[in-house]
């Protein structure tokens, strides 16, 4: 199983939407999805129309180790595409990961249970850099940091590197950065935005050997395509879809053809 992280230190980046679309993406094309919904947000679990019952283990009692992974597992309502959701009781895992010994590793470590069960995990993780994001980090073998295509964007994408960096300097990361997602790149017709414009290339400036991948651009179809269920693709918007396949190329060139 090959684990995915979209992470950016910054709200409203484009995480959560990243690992949706990504994770439809590949379930089409017929590989097993496990998603992760590592944000007290839950944000993703929202995406999926999962509703987390009062006695249904979640993602904090799997990271606790008070059940086994699979009991946090659900089906979604899309084909090949599993899901470990969370509700805003995740927070209280903060504690939890701080007063454990290698706190970070937790996700990693859990995860392995079920790495013969699927071919792809996808974590979203919380836009603070909190325990919870550290763990979500740490479990990836492939890094994905979206960011807004903004100055906010920018220092979000900075801040993320820094936490990177950091993270390989103690061996804590061993993975890699798959690539960078400008996030709601701004089109006026076929003139692009000058905001949008300077900070994508001051993305590629500050990532140095870092793919960027084509945008995620500033559309209601994503939003569209999230609350109806259906792809960018049925909608009558397969262009949109270009970010996942890009991302799919190159995953699949690496890790997931030659399994
Ligand atoms: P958070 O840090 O809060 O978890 P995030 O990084 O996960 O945020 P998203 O939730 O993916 O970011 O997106 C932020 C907001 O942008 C959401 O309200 C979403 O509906 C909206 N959005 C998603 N896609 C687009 C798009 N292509 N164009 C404009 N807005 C979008
Ligand atoms: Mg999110």
């Amino acid at each position: 199983m090959l684990t995915i992280t979209a992470a950016s230190l910054a709200g409203g980046q484009g995480k959560t939407t990243s690992c949706f679309f990504l994770a439809r993406a590949l379930a089409k094309l017929g590989y097993k999805v496990l998603m992760v919904d590592a944000d007290p947000q839950s944000s993703l679990t929202l995406y999926l129309g999962h509703e987390v019952e009062a006695n249904q283990p979640t993602l904090l009692e799997v990271l606790k180790k008070q059940v086994a992974v699979e009991d946090g597992i659900y089906e979604s309502n899309y084909p090949n595409l599993w899901l470990i959701p969370s509700d805003d009781g995740l927070e209280v895992i903060q504690e939890y990961l701080s007063s454990t010994a290698m706190g970070e590793l937790v996700l990693k470590k859990r995860l392995k249970e079920v790495r013969d069960l699927f071919d792809v995990c996808i974590v979203d993780s919380p836009p603070q850099r909190t325990q919870i994001c550290l763990t979500a980090i740490v479990a990836a073998d492939e890094l994905l940091i979206p960011a807004e295509s903004s100055s906010k964007g920018l220092h979000s994408l900075v801040r993320t590197l820094q936490l990177v960096d950091e993270l390989k300097s103690v061996d804590a990361f061993e993975g890699s950065i798959l690539g960078i997602v400008p996030f709601r790149d701004k089109w006026l017709g076929r003139t692009q935005a000058k905001r949008s414009q300077v900070s994508i290339q001051d993305m590629k400036e500050v990532g140095i050997g870092i793919l960027v991948v084509p945008s995620i651009l500033e559309s209601e179809r994503y939003k569209q395509a999230i609350d109806t269920g259906r792809t960018l693709e049925e909608l009558g918007y397969p262009d949109l879809e270009l970010p996942f396949q890009k991302i799919i190329e190159v995953l699949e060139k690496k890790w997931l053809l030659n399994k």
